[in-house]
């Protein structure tokens, strides 16, 4: 990379690839994976479980931490649904390969025994009118607040782009992420959103063709009142890397950053979640400029060599990493419930 491209204010990420090799490769572990998905029936105590039967399958990298290292939150589950995805090929808004993503998706969300609420839309893009789905998960709290958590599940519009780090982390992350919080009830709600729709259909990054379903659900929630009870969205994207350095999101809301980075450092990952800054622009966009304090957890730059390409596959992502982002943002969750 060079630096003028790091220094651009409209970074973007993601695209292509995933060759026969690789899906022959991963296929024993998905079918592992698909079998602790049924296993795992609630939303409580069997994660140890379903990691051990996890951690048989020879495929699965071995640098994941044990959930009771990372606050209950289990790495290689979010791992085995990061596989899962890449397992459905490309996935682009509209896609066929993106029903499965949805279906898949919401089958998980049921075996964690979550609320789910869909929302069916259609887009004008440039490459036409196109349908898509936001799913999010509502667990209900004692107050009004709501605490926002987000992910995108599309995946760039390139040939042979399987996004195992862009969205297939974030999505593993927030249903694991769901896994430990539906059934939870806090002194607010807490939603978790997984949008459709976040990358632009163009190949540039250029608004409106960006963004898609955090507007539409940052429109719906405004229509209803829900928007205003939003007291933190917090976003991640591109977070299964195995050298993780995230840097403090540039248009994010001070405070909050300060928050989940305090956390980080408080729970030791200070080394990951470091103190320099850089300017992203993702999903939390379409809350931020609706008033709401939002930041983006994500690692543009030590994806840089395979974003957006056909290297993104799963031999990129780091089962330990998305434990320590779930754990830092499970604990940042908490200290919002103090607030
Ligand atoms: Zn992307």
């Amino acid at each position: 990379m060079s630096k003028t491209f790091w220094q651009s204010p409209n970074l973007r990420r993601a695209r292509m690839s995933c060759g026969a090799t690789l899906l022959l490769s991963i296929t024993g572990f998905i079918a592992g994976c698909k079998a602790s998905g049924t296993d795992n029936h609630t939303n409580t105590a069997s994660g140890a479980t379903v990691a051990s039967h996890l951690a048989a399958q020879p495929q699965v990298p071995d640098d994941g931490l044990p959930a009771e290292s990372t606050g209950g939150f289990d790495g290689k589950l979010a791992y085995g649904h990061v596989a899962k995805q890449v397992s459905f090929g490309p996935r682009p808004s509209g896609s066929q390969a993106i029903l499965q993503v949805q279906d898949y998706i919401a089958s998980q969300l049921t075996s964690s025994s979550c609320t789910v609420d869909t929302d069916s839309f259609s887009a004008d893009t440039p490459a036409g009118r196109l349908p898509m789905k936001n799913i999010v998960v509502k667990i209900p709290g004692e107050r009004q607040g709501i605490i926002l958590l987000a992910t995108h599940y599309d995946t760039k519009r390139l040939d042979n782009f399987v996004g195992a780090d862009d969205s297939g982390s974030s999505t593993g992350v927030m249903l694991e992420m769901a896994r430990q919080l539906c059934g939870k009830h806090g002194r607010y709600a807490v939603w978790i959103a997984f949008f459709d729709g976040e990358e632009a259909v163009r190949k540039e990054w250029q608004d409106p063709d960006n963004r898609y379903g955090s507007r539409q659900l940052a429109a719906r929630m405004g229509m209803s009142g829900d928007l205003k009870r939003v007291q933190a969205m917090i976003l991640a994207d591109l977070v299964g890397g195995k050298t993780l350095r995230i840097k403090r999101e540039q248009n994010s809301t001070k405070a909050l950053v300060d928050l989940i980075w305090g956390t980080a450092k408080r729970l030791g990952y200070g080394e990951i979640f470091i103190d320099q800054t850089t300017p992203v622009d993702d999903d939390h966009l379409s809350f931020l400029q609706r008033g709401v304090p939002s930041a983006d957890i994500i690692d543009l730059e030590n994806s840089a060599g395979y974003w957006h390409t056909p290297q993104d596959t799963l031999d990129k992502i780091s089962a330990k990493s998305l434990g320590i982002v779930g754990h830092v943002i499970l604990e940042s969750v908490k200290e919002l419930q103090t607030r």
